[in-house]
């Protein structure tokens, strides 16, 4: 379970108490909402369910909807397949405004994943317009990487693989959890953002370096750390230019597979420090075997539209 450190140490369980602490079996009390917790718990729970899964064949051995479904992600985007179209740009509502502090950082043995409290101010940080049916909150952001050998992203963009990808999670407003949310075909909207490893250590990627400076502490699966300070999900798209996008109707990447997300993958890309991105291919798995390579093979697109925005 989540509130216990990679020591087994366990740690008193309180509803608006959470017990963290790296990896030195020193514990301190950080509160947090009752709303972000239960978020947490839901996110936890879904993971649960989700069943022991891994990429030891980047997915191909995964069943149910992951191995019948015909409207499967990650895909290849492709230019010249894509229907160019002038749909609306994709709307961010209280993307600009500071999350609720601290938050949780939990390495869940597939990925790093930072459920997303309200804003400071009790809003949800949401986005519509483009593709998307009706406004979505979002609730979690986590990566897909590679290793020193191979590249990570799940999507691939007119056949290139990207370093990383990540993806920032929404559920539809008008359902009630996400569980609920992944079994309605309009249930859920990912932001898809690819990241291009560089030398060069820029500095600039304020809420992404939040997140990736706390990577050490998370090496061991159910392992978690805090961020602390202003972070705003704006921050973690750095200044990609957001009007340019492919847009489908997938699915979940990873058990069940829901086919229950509308995906929006922007095609600017984040330069992100290499230094950064070599933390992640620290991370242990539940077997304690390397965390790399945590992405799904490309799934067929059969008889979809994929759709593509311009700005011209
Ligand atoms: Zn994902």
């Amino acid at each position: 379970m989540l509130f216990l450190n990679h020591c087994n140490d366990a740690i008193p369980f309180r509803l608006l108490l959470l017990a963290i602490l790296g990896c030195a079996c020193s514990h301190a009390y950080i509160e947090l909402t009752e709303e972000y917790l239960n978020d947490i718990k839901a996110d936890e729970k879904a993971e649960v369910k989700a069943g022991e899964y891994n990429y030891d064949h980047q997915g191909d051995d995964w069943q149910g909807t992951c191995k019948d479904g015909n409207r499967q992600s990650p895909i290849d985007l492709i230019y010249d397949d894509a229907v160019v179209s002038s749909i609306p740009r994709i709307r961010f509502k209280n993307y600009d405004r500071s999350l609720q502090t601290p938050l949780v950082l939990v390495n869940n043995g597939h990925t790093a994943n930072l459920v997303l409290p309200a804003t400071i101010g009790g809003q949800r940080a949401s986005i519509s317009g483009g593709l998307l049916p009706g406004m979505f909150e979002a609730q979690s952001v986590h990566l897909h990487w590679g290793s020193a050998l191979s590249k990570g992203s799940e999507h691939a963009i007119n056949f290139e693989r990207y370093d990383i990808e990540m993806h920032i999670v929404h559920k539809n407003r008008k359902y009630g959890s996400i569980s609920e949310a992944s079994e309605n075909w309009d249930g859920l909207a990912v932001l898809g953002v690819m990241f291009r490893s560089t030398r060069r250590p820029l500095s600039t990627q304020y809420g992404l370096n939040k997140i990736f400076n706390q990577l050490p502490r998370i090496t061991q699966y159910q392992s978690n750390a805090t961020i602390q300070g202003v972070l705003t999900v704006g921050q973690l798209l750095g200044n990609i230019v957001t009007g340019e996008f492919y847009s489908y109707n997938g699915s979940l990447t990873t058990p069940d597979c829901a086919e229950s997300v509308t995906w929006t993958v922007f095609k600017d890309t984040i330069n992100y420090s290499d230094r950064q991105i070599q933390k992640l291919w620290s991370l242990k798995d539940s077997r304690q075997q390397p965390l790399i390579n945590n992405y799904r093979s490309l799934q067929d697109v059969y008889n979809r539209t994929v759709y593509y925005r311009s700005v011209n």
